[in-house]
């Protein structure tokens, strides 16, 4: 199984709403599925949120879906057709319906702005300079025109609006994301750490608990990163809009400085907007364009986005394709390596970021085919990614919810896997957690792995992650019934007709199928039991429950040659060929 650490976000629309093509959207590299809602209907997006569903469980991977809110975005009147703005002419806006070249209708008034000041039309493309302001009308001049179609995006740049952090159509959509369990939401143009709050809190009205990624497009937020950082789940370098509101210069800086700030935090950042533009309509990239994103992957982002290449594009499983390629090449290279060793953020004050550093330096230096990260809410291996390992975590959780979410973070790969209330002990953690990682793939048997848990109790909810260890991957050689519950590892002693004589100490007794007689010698040598009978109830049964011994049923091990070492789970009813317990 090949892993990529950076992830793709693709914008859904007309072009990616049938089930086959988000299917092949996630078959080349989408981990993470936006839906933008300041184009579309609610319905749409609900429906779309399903097919996102089907198509990850049909492929066989965790995807999530973000959901992308219009915020307080300003919004030129409905056009028909597209007005003709000159340049030196004047333009009054004002709050409305409608729009001719001389009065311009918005859907929000922009009467705090002030004499020259900039109103800039459809992604800066128009630019108007206020000259006074009316009561509620500001009047401009032209200063670059162009073509006006209806519904383009109005900013202000620098000018504080007092506008709402969260709208009503932002309230309507939150109830979407409420009722489909929708796995982040973006919130736009937010200023400042109460802005991510305030969503926060419109969402926990509908009572659901979503992350939020505050998406940094305006001067203020570029200002107020700190407490945006600390407020939001994740960040999207929104660069479309904050291109328009910043000096078109400083987007570069801005973007290396905003994933420098989220790394080292350990926040999940997204570089966003024009990383393929051209493959909208092109059948590849141009070079550019491979260089901006493959710069994004050396700046250390944890996903990279497409925008109207998925969503409104001409091939838009192709864009994915050409994207995932820059990424893997990136990431196969010397550089990317040198880079990541060179930026190892600096530990965090919580445990569970020292466990994290140390786990990554621990994986490099045993040469370790994986961190695997046994996660109850994804905090652990969201620090263990925090440190970009030079190997993947393996993300295993009981709850899909966390795999979805993980989805974002670079380096993660999530994994579900369920977890009974009697498997909740250290070792069966372990192992659970471990086998999870061969079955994908990831891991071979034999492999040395690091594993880091934040057990699977409420301590990690208390985020703590309180275990470390280096584990070597086996598979199970056998399964069956759990007898007596508990973990033993030691030589296989084949007994037919229960003659404990010559046992070794600490051996691992076999029994076949159909023994009815009883021990003869000492049975306290025994470390555990494998039995072909599956009954609980049984001599051999009864005698390991009162020495308190491992012991799995219904299971023949006649094959392996007496004194192979083995290990016990009789937690799970398993077996593993070998010690695996050796490097506790
Ligand atoms: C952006 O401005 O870069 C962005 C991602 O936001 P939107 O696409 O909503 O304008």
């Amino acid at each position: 199984m090949t892993t990529r650490n950076t992830k793709i976000v693709c914008t859904l629309g007309p072009a990616t709403v049938e089930q086959r093509t988000v299917e092949r959207l996630i078959e080349s590299g989408m981990s993470v599925a936006r839906l933008n809602a300041s184009h579309g209907t609610t319905e749409d997006r609900a429906a779309l949120v399903e097919t996102v569903r089907a198509a990850g469980a049909a492929v066989g991977r965790s995807v999530a879906v973000m959901l992308d809110l219009p915020g307080p975005e300003i919004r030129t009147a409905p056009l028909d057709d597209p007005i003709e703005l000159r340049a030196g002419t004047e333009i009054r806006f004002s709050e409305g319906e409608t729009a001719t070249p001389e009065a311009v209708g918005l859907s929000t008034s922009i009467a705090a702005a002030g004499p020259g000041d900039r109103v800039l039309l459809d992604d800066g493309r128009i630019e108007t300079v206020v000259s006074r302001v009316e009561g509620e009308t500001v009047v401009t001049e032209v200063e670059s025109g162009g073509r006006l179609g209806g519904r383009k995006g109005v900013n202000v740049p620098g000018v504080d609006l007092g506008l709402e952090p969260v709208t009503e159509q932002d309230r309507q959509e939150l109830a979407l994301a409420a009722d489909h369990d929708v796995d982040f939401v973006a919130a736009s143009f937010v200023g400042s750490a109460a802005d991510v709050y305030a969503v926060n809190e419109a969402l926990e009205k509908h009572g659901a608990d979503v992350p939020v990624v505050a998406k940094i497009e305006r001067a203020g937020a570029v200002e107020r990163l700190d407490g945006i950082v600390e407020a939001a789940y994740g960040v999207m370098v929104a660069r479309g809009d904050l291109g328009v509101e910043c000096p078109m210069e400083t987007v570069p800086l801005v973007q290396k400085r905003i994933i420098q700030r989220c790394h080292a935090a350990g926040v999940p950042v997204i570089t966003a907007t024009e990383m393929l533009d051209s493959m909208t309509h092109a059948r590849r990239p141009t070079r550019a364009e491979a260089s901006d994103v493959a710069n994004a992957v050396f700046d250390g982002t944890d996903a990279v986005m497409l925008s109207g290449e998925t969503a409104v594009g001409d091939h838009p499983v192709r864009v994915v394709d050409a994207m995932a390629t820059i990424v893997g090449a990136v990431e196969a290279s010397d550089e990317y390596a040198d880079r990541n060793e060179q930026d190892v953020p600096k530990p965090g004050r919580a445990r569970t970021d020292v466990l994290a550093r140390s786990a990554r330096y621990l994986a490099r230096d045993i040469d370790a085919a994986a961190i695997v990260a046994a996660t109850e809410s994804g905090y652990t291996a969201l620090k263990a990614a925090k440190y970009r390992p030079d190997v993947p975590v393996v993300a295993v959780t009981p709850s899909r919810a966390v795999c979805r979410r993980l989805a974002l973070s670079a380096g993660v790969v999530p994994q579900f896997a369920p977890l009974t209330e009697r498997e909740k002990s250290t070792d069966v953690v372990i192992q659970n957690a471990v086998q999870t990682a061969v079955d994908a793939g990831i891991v071979d048997s034999g492999d040395s792995v690091v594993v880091l848990a934040g057990l699977m109790t409420d301590l990690e909810a208390a985020n703590t992650t309180n275990m470390l260890k280096i584990h070597v991957a086996a598979d199970i050689v056998a399964a069956g019934r759990s007898i007596v519950a508990g973990v033993a590892t030691g030589p296989l002693f084949h007994a037919e007709h229960g003659d404990l004589t010559s046992v070794p100490d600490g051996s691992v007794l076999t029994l076949p199928t159909d023994f009815d007689d009883e021990f003869t010698g000492d049975p306290s040598a025994l470390a555990g039991i494998v039995s072909g009978h599956k009954g609980v109830t049984g001599y051999s049964a009864i005698v390991a429950r009162e020495l308190g011994i491992p012991m799995v049923g219904g299971v023949g091990l006649g094959d392996l040659p007496s004194e192979a070492t083995v290990t016990l789970d009789a937690e799970r009813g398993v077996v593993y060929e070998g010690d695996i317990t050796d490097t506790r």
